[in-house]
């Protein structure tokens, strides 16, 4: 007798970047690099490493609940009250908050194929209907989502910029979308990865949640180095944040996160190393890769989507040999591809080496 609810029998699970341990167990290899989870390879910020020295005799208390300090110190960075924010175990719970918040058992999700994989998995663990578009030129098409809004739409999410493709919808198209859209529509920015942004027609969530219906997804997980800590938020109005208030755990955000990330805020010159990192990272990348005739879709995140043009996991399992995690693009649906996060300059490096000897073999 089968126990289980019929929607979570159906899902598929989501499958994260292959560990370095792991790795290092399984195929009894010293130096491991993973270049697979959009992870900030520049490590943990000092400030934020101190502030959790210090709190660490503290954890036998609970956390605040409120996440007081965080949620003022955010405020006075955005610009916006505390009120506006909702603190998150990552924005990946906050991603299932939203959900239990806001969609009715009939109504629907929309979002893009070929993104955030957790929208569609979240939305089918709380039994609510994902309708998904396919990308066009590896970027949400958004013309298409709108032509699937119907009468039980309630939320829309956009990646942006897009896990995997490194895509962005730009401030033209962004408005277009919301002027097209019924009233009674969230809309929800996922802004992951907004440090790495280098172009000037980005439109950042920050300058539409005021007016319109739109919630906007931070995370400390990339560019302040805590994904180990779970950590993220979301910008809201309050008539959004208030009820979604109710709907999250008393204590999910533990007590070194709110303290590391309070004080990675603080540090300025970690944040600006890191993006400097990235952004010559990237450039190092596609140099590389057009020497090695491989096309790749240029990213404004900390994460490279390469076309190999032929089976991405057989090269994926070859790359691990060398010491190097990439990840494969099967569960997005791109199976001739990889997707590398943008590390160290040695990292770089060694990640080149070994796909240079991967695909000429
Ligand atoms: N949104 C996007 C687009 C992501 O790529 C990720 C991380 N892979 C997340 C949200 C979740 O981040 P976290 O839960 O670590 O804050």
């Amino acid at each position: 007798m089968v126990l289980v609810r019929k929607n979570i029998l159906d899902i598929t699970p989501y499958i994260p970047g292959k560990p370095i341990e792991e790795t290092q167990r399984q195929l009894g290899l010293k130096e491991v690099i993973k270049l697979a989870s959009n992870e900030n390879p520049f490590g943990v910020s000092p400030k934020a490493k101190e502030a959790i020295k210090r709190n660490l005799a503290k954890i036998n208390r609970y956390p605040d609940s409120q996440g007081f300090y965080l949620k003022r110190k955010l405020a006075r960075c955005l610009d916006v009250k505390p009120a506006n924010i909702v603190l998150g175990n990552g924005s990946d719970e906050i991603i299932d908050i939203i959900i239990k918040t806001f969609v009715e058992a009939d109504e629907n999700i929309i979002t893009s194929k070929t993104t955030f994989l957790e929208y569609e998995i979240i939305a089918n663990v709380n039994g609510r209907r994902i309708i998904t578009t396919p990308l066009r030129n590896f970027k949400y098409d958004l013309k298409a989502m709108r032509k699937k809004v119907n009468k039980k739409t309630k939320l829309v999410f956009i990646s942006n910029p897009n896990n995997p493709t490194g895509t962005y919808v730009n401030k033209y198209e962004l408005k277009d979308f919301m002027n097209g859209l019924p009233p009674n529509i969230l809309l929800v920015l996922d802004e992951a990865y907004d440090t790495f942004i280098d172009v000037d027609d980005f439109p950042l969530g920050l300058n539409y949640f005021a007016n319109k219906n739109v919630i906007v997804l931070k995370t400390f997980s990339k560019a302040y180095g805590l994904a180990g800590l779970r950590i993220g938020y979301a910008i809201a109005r309050p008539e959004f944040s208030s009820y979604m208030e109710r709907v999250r755990q008393p204590f999910n955000v533990n007590l070194l996160a709110q303290a590391a990330a309070k004080a990675a805020l603080d540090d300025k010159e970690f944040l600006s190393e890191t993006r400097k990192i990235i952004l010559e990272g990237k450039y190092y990348l596609y140099d590389a890769l057009q020497k090695l005739g491989l096309p790749y879709v240029p990213s404004v995140a900390n994460f490279v989507l390469i076309d190999l043009g032929r089976d991405g996991r057989k090269i994926f399992r070859k790359m691990l040999k060398y010491g190097v995690i990439v990840r494969d693009m099967y569960q997005y649906g791109l199976k001739n591809f990889i997707r590398v996060t943008i590390g160290m300059p040695k990292e770089n490096e060694r990640f080149i080496k070994a796909l240079k000897k991967v695909i000429s073999k």
